[in-house]
């Protein structure tokens, strides 16, 4: 079968938020076969960085935590939009063009999948783009730009669909992806009581699935 990785690699070099160094991870050896006969590595990162889920908690107090995302919108059929050719953000009229229906699991290919810098303009969903995917009762979104909103100092992306327990996907890695139909696992590791996870995403063909 066909399975295409969509994740970030996590390296001490990756694109951080900012590029502010204290988001970059530590990963360093505690154990080496020279040493100890055996090799043990100890990692200490940001639960934001590289390819990760928000949980409603990120953002809303009292919010649900991200092992309480339910597998069931994990593992599931979803569709790539291409919007690579969008300059600034993603409004409801974008999105309009491309007939999201209820229930469907979106992912946003832009121009942050070609480029493995932090961009301070990073294409982003404007609050109006949430909405409409609020109101459409989308399963869930994903996006390959490091945070699916900037430039809203209230949050109104991340209120609008954390508060609609719509899961989100920040940091995927899309460059590679057509747009179209796929099938999604997106598995954020089991990091109880966080407001976030870092995961694994893959993409299967469309119709791997059996319902
Ligand atoms: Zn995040």
């Amino acid at each position: 079968m066909k399975i295409i990785d969509i994740s970030m690699a996590i390296t001490p070099e990756i694109m951080v938020y900012n590029n502010n160094p204290e988001k970059r991870p530590k990963i360093w050896l505690t154990a080496t076969h020279e040493k100890n006969g055996i090799q043990e590595t100890r990692i200490s990162m940001d639960a934001h960085t590289g390819t990760h889920m928000d949980a409603p908690l990120h953002m809303i107090d009292g919010g649900d935590t991200i092992e309480h995302t339910p597998l069931e919108k994990l593992i599931v059929p979803c569709r790539v939009l291409d919007f690579s050719h969008i300059k600034e953000k993603i409004s409801a009229e974008d999105l309009k063009q491309k007939e999201i229906h209820s229930g469907e699991f979106i992912l946003l290919k832009t121009r942050s999948s070609f480029s493995d810098d932090f961009d301070f303009n990073f294409v982003f969903v404007d609050e109006s783009g949430a909405t409409y995917l609020k109101d459409k009762a989308i399963m869930g979104v994903g996006i390959d730009a490091p945070g699916i909103e900037r430039s809203q100092p209230g949050h109104e992306t991340h209120r609008t669909l954390l508060g609609h327990e719509i899961p989100i996907i920040e940091g995927l890695r899309l460059a590679h992806v057509d747009e179209g139909e796929y099938v999604l696992i997106a598995l954020p590791i089991k990091l109880n009581t966080a407001e976030a996870a870092p995961m694994r995403a893959i993409l299967l063909p469309a119709g791997s699935l059996t319902e």
